[in-house]
């Protein structure tokens, strides 16, 4: 399929490119890696008139420390953070996130802020931040604003971001001491995709009791959240395997699983439930080393 005609424009700057989003409306849009947005505008779901590609401005790709907290620019692409030495180091679960993310060529080009702005219900990045509590940087053309990942997702393909604004940096905490973390899913055979994926951040004290723990859950419903119920009952107590097993089974509660042709909701439900115990396992072990 071919997409309807549009123009093109490669800006070099952050402000132009907000100028030609408030120029445009929403006839406008960012093009990032295009793994997600050219798929839509070829089966004519998406038609914009403009597309802006923000992969020339200087700095939107930029993975760096800043005391105790990681920067991520939004154009970083998958496979930039899958290799990155420093976030092997200093934020694994992103490591871990992007190598699972469909394959070779979708990880060269996808981006993450690409991916947390398309919000796909089933998308991995989601999860891994949503664990790690992060905050993102959203830019407008006359100010900028930090919003916790938490109130970002509003729905399938659904964000609280504005057509004039662009997804610019997600902030999150580098690894403390006594720390682990775990990416697992059950990935769509064809593309990848999570038919249900979990991402468990968690930090222990000396005596191996859960100090702290953010668990994202995506492929479950129709946005990706964070298991606040399973989170609470393992804060403050050791991690054995009964109490892990006894608080996956909280992950589903109070939610409408999706059902599709790759998964009915009670398989959803109880796939979120097996891999929320397996993920905690394996953060709880890490964390242990
Ligand atoms: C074959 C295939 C397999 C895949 N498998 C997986 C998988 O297993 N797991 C997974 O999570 N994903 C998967 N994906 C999706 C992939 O990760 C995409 O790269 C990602 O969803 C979108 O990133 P992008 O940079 O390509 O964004 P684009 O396609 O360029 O943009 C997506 C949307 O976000 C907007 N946008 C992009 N960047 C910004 C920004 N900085 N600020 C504001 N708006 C912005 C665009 O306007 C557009 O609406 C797959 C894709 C394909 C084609």
């Amino acid at each position: 399929m071919i997409p309807a005609s549009f123009d093109y424009i490669a800006p070099k700057s952050l402000a132009e490119a907000l100028r030609a989003l408030a120029d445009h409306g929403e006839d406008a849009q960012i093009l990032a890696g295009g793994h997600s947005l050219l798929p839509l505008m070829k089966l004519r779901l998406a038609n914009p008139t403009l597309l802006i590609d923000v992969s020339k401005i200087a700095g939107l790709t930029e993975v760096r420390q800043q005391g105790d907290k990681i920067i991520i620019g939004a154009l970083a692409t998958h496979y930039q953070i899958e290799s990155s030495e420093l976030l092997k180091k200093s934020c694994p679960l992103l490591g871990q996130t992007a190598r699972v993310i469909g394959d070779v060529q979708v990880r060269n080009r996808g981006t993450i802020g690409g991916s947390l702005v398309h919000a796909d219900p089933a998308a991995d990045w989601p999860a891994a931040i949503l664990a790690l509590g992060g905050q993102l940087k959203i830019s407008g053309a006359k100010d900028e604003r930090w919003l916790d990942v938490e109130k970002f997702f509003l729905g399938p393909m659904t964000t609280a971001i504005a057509a004039s604004e662009i997804l610019t940096e997600i902030r999150l905490p580098a690894a403390a001491r006594r720390s682990g973390c775990a990416y697992l899913k059950m990935p769509q055979q064809a593309s990848g995709f999570a038919i249900v994926g979990v991402a468990v951040s968690l930090r222990v004290d000396v005596k191996g009791r859960c100090e702290d723990i953010g668990i994202g859950v995506t492929g479950l419903s129709d946005r990706p959240f964070r298991a606040h119920r399973v989170e609470a009952r393992l804060r403050g107590n050791k991690l054995t395997a009964k109490l892990i097993e006894a608080s996956a089974a909280l992950v589903s509660d109070g939610v409408d699983p999706l059902e599709d042709l790759h998964a009915g909701a009670d398989y959803r439900a109880h796939l979120a439930r097996v891999y929320t115990g397996r993920a905690i396992q394996a953060a709880a072990k890490r964390a242990a080393k």
